[in-house]
C-alpha cells in the first residue's frame, strides 16, 4: 500500500506514527512535572508550529501554570537598528519567572536563541526549552535544549503542527519529504 501523501508540489512518506509521538510527548511532560515540581511556570507556545504539540503536552502537565501563545518575528527596522526581533503576544510580566518555551522543532537553533535573548532582555528567571523535534546534526548553538521529544536527522518533515508552505499541519502523523528519484 502506498501511504505517501502529496502536499503542493512535494511528496511525503510516513516517518513517525502518532503513538510514537505520543510516547515522546508524555516523556517530556513527565520530565517537566518532575523538574518543576512546586513551581508555577509560564508556558510560552510558539505559534504556529507548536500548537498541536503544546495542546497534547500541556494536558499531561500537572503543575499549577499559566499558558500564553506568542509569535516570533524578525524584520528589518530602520538602518540604525538593523534586524529587529519581536515576540508578538507576550503580555505577561515575566521578570524572575520560570518560563518554558514550547517549540515544534529546533533545527539550526537560530530561532530559539533569539527567543531566549528576548526573554532574557525582559529579565525572565529560569528559561527552559521544550521541543518536540530536534535535529542534532543541524544544531550549532551553545544554548542548552532542556527537553527534546525526538531526535531526527536533517530531513524536512511535516505534520503534527509542522507545515510545508502552509499545508500539512493537521496530519496526526509526521511525514518526511520523499527524496527525488
Ligand atoms: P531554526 O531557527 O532552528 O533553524 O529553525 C526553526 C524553524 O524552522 C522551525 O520553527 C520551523 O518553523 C522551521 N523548520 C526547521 N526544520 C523544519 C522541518 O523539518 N519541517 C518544517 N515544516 N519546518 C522546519
Ligand atoms: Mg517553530
Amino acid at each position: 500500500m502506498d501511504e505517501s501523501i502529496r502536499l503542493g508540489d512535494k511528496t511525503f512518506v510516513p516517518y513517525l506514527q502518532a503513538d510514537v509521538i505520543n510516547d515522546a510527548v508524555v516523556r517530556v511532560a513527565d520530565q517537566i512535572n518532575f523538574d518543576l515540581s512546586g513551581q508555577k511556570p509560564l508556558f510560552l507556545v510558539v505559534l504556529n508550529g507548536a500548537f498541536i504539540f503544546a495542546a497534547d503536552l500541556l494536558r499531561n502537565i500537572r503543575l499549577e501554570c499559566e499558558i500564553s501563545c506568542v509569535k516570533f518575528s524578525s524584520y528589518h527596522g530602520t538602518t540604525s537598528t538593523g534586524v529587529v526581533n519581536e515576540l508578538i503576544g507576550l503580555k505577561e510580566d515575566i521578570a524572575g519567572r520560570t518560563v518554558v518555551i514550547i517549540e515544534d522543532i529546533v533545527d539550526s537553533g537560530n530561532t530559539i536563541v533569539k527567543i531566549v535573548d528576548l526573554l532574557k532582555s525582559k529579565h525572565a528567571g529560569d528559561i527552559r526549552i521544550a521541543t518536540l523535534l530536534y535535529k542534532p546534526q543541524a544544531y550549532n548553538k551553545n544554548q542548552h535544549i532542556h527537553y527534546r521529544g525526538l531526535e531526527i536527522p536533517n530531513d524536512f518533515i511535516v505534520g503534527y503542527g509542522l507545515d510545508y508552505d502552509g499545508l500539512g499541519r493537521n496530519l496526526k502523523d509526521i511525514f518526511v519529504i520523499k527524496s527525488e528519484e
